[in-house]
């Protein structure tokens, strides 16, 4: 079968003009398809479970901005808040209405937090956690998971996922080894790893930040026990038990991993980071927890943490707006695209003889390209960052583009979830079967070609 070349000459010349005024012609490594190569689409617009880029194709869009466009794009209760909003000024210096409201819907919604302070991005989140932690215990050091990715925060960037899973950096450059050298990495799910560094540093723990359920080496959800594992040896230890759901929160259900997993025998974590979904789309974010910990802030506290633009009114009205949207409706139905897709992919996969694992953490999975032979491959699960890495990332990049060609535009990197929204209807869905068997068999070929 021979297919027409979708046009992207205009994303072609914007890339370049990009390039001149941009590091890599992005703003985030991501998005320059660097891991599968190719010309990143410039998308104009977005509505529903749809892009359209600058040339004018379209596709059915499984990224959702990394998780906040859970509604779909553009939704018209979103659109009516943030109008609404922006009628009466962007933004105050002052309190306002908003950011009352959109804290209470969260401490509604997640029973350990007591107290949430907004800010503008994820990492501002976790950053300020960790601050808060280390405030809060007089200690320094910080405990994280190779694989876990919490945002650019320099003592959190040691083996992190995501982008810089893709660019196979261990460790970001400009990140001084003071800070590095604070920070304790540890392999994910392993209990006795966990053990061991407690038993030797314990007294110098200020906290474990972990992803409630990891994203960022593609979903590699906490063993049975393991969470549980985490709170005793933190108690035990007097360090703070940091969750990050940025990427999990509000998504894998209205109370985020902690609604899925949650309450643990042995106690909630001390705090929460959460960002994505809570901001619909627009910059919001938020750390929270335990009022006695939060209490440790300015201008209550010693630990100072500050944002011009934080609880920004259109920000927080996109986020309300998106949080209030979340019924179990739109849970129900995230859960029935996601099984659909990935049960579709993994069947494609099946039929073309091209190994692969796929994991899930509430309605986020990814498909893990194991490599032949490895740990993955051969128990049929991807328990960590090791195995994460041992992926066929040729065979990967060969069904993104073989999918986007069809248009469907997935993460551009093996190391992601893939994310739908609720607006994905049956007209959507059906776009993206159509283009699995095609995308399994270029999987395929480029395997075959990698053996020769
Ligand atoms: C996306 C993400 C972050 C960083 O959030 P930004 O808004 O990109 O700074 C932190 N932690 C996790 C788990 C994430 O997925």
């Amino acid at each position: 079968m021979t297919r027409s070349h979708p046009t992207i000459d205009r994303s072609a010349d914007l890339m370049e003009r990009a390039a001149q005024v941009t590091p890599g012609g992005v703003n985030s490594p991501v998005r320059a398809f660097r891991a599968v190569g190719g010309t990143p689409r410039f998308i104009r617009e977005a509505k529903g479970p749809w892009l359209t880029d600058v040339d004018g194709n379209r596709y059915v869009d499984l990224i959702a901005s990394w998780g906040p466009m859970i509604l779909g794009h553009a939704h018209p209760d979103v659109m009516a808040a943030v109008q609404d909003a922006a009628t009466r000024g962007f933004s105050f210096g002052t309190p306002s209405e908003n950011e009352v409201a959109l804290a209470a819907e969260i401490v509604s919604r997640v029973d350990p937090v007591e107290q949430v302070r907004l800010v503008s991005s994820g990492t501002e989140a976790t950053m300020s956690a960790v601050r808060l932690a280390r405030g809060f215990t007089g200690r320094s050091t910080v405990v994280k998971f190779a694989g876990c990715y919490h945002g650019h925060v320099d003592a959190l960037l040691a083996h992190a996922g995501s982008g810089v899973a893709t660019f196979a950096l261990p460790d970001s450059a400009g990140v001084p080894a003071s800070a590095a050298g604070e920070t304790i990495v540890l392999p994910y799910n392993d209990v006795d790893a966990l053990e061991a560094a407690f038993a030797e540093h314990g007294d110098e723990i200020a906290c474990l930040i972990t992803e409630a359920s990891p994203g960022n080496m593609g979903v590699v959800p906490p063993a049975p026990g393991f969470t549980e594992a985490m709170r005793r040896v933190t108690a035990e230890h007097g360090a703070l038990l940091v969750s990050d759901e940025v990427m999990t929160g509000f998504r894998c259900s209205r109370s985020g991993w902690y609604g899925l997993e949650g309450p643990y025998d042995g106690g909630a974590p001390d705090l929460f980071t959460f960002g994505k979904v809570m901001g619909g789309g627009f910059p919001a974010a938020a750390f929270g927890g335990r009022a006695d910990i939060m209490g440790h802030l300015a201008p209550l506290g010693p630990v100072y943490q500050a944002g011009t633009l934080s609880g920004n009114p259109i920000a927080t009205a996109a986020g309300l707006a998106t949080l209030q949207g979340c019924t179990s409706e739109v849970y129900t139905r995230l859960e029935e695209v996601s099984r659909t897709i990935a049960e579709a992919a993994s069947s494609a996969l099946d039929v073309q003889g091209v190994p692969h694992v796929v994991q899930w953490a509430g309605s986020m999975f990814s498909i893990f390209f194991v490599s032949e032979g490895s740990r993955g491959a051969e128990t049929g699960v991807v328990r960590n960052y090791d195995d994460a890495r041992a992926q066929d990332l040729p065979a990967f990049a060969a069904f993104f583009h073989s999918m986007l060609e069809s248009g469907v535009h997935l993460p551009p990197s093996a190391f992601e979830s893939w994310f739908v929204g609720a607006s994905h209807d049956d007209a959507a869905v059906e776009v993206v079967l159509d283009a699995l068997p095609d995308a399994a068999r270029a999987a395929s070929e480029s395997r075959a070609r990698m053996d020769r």
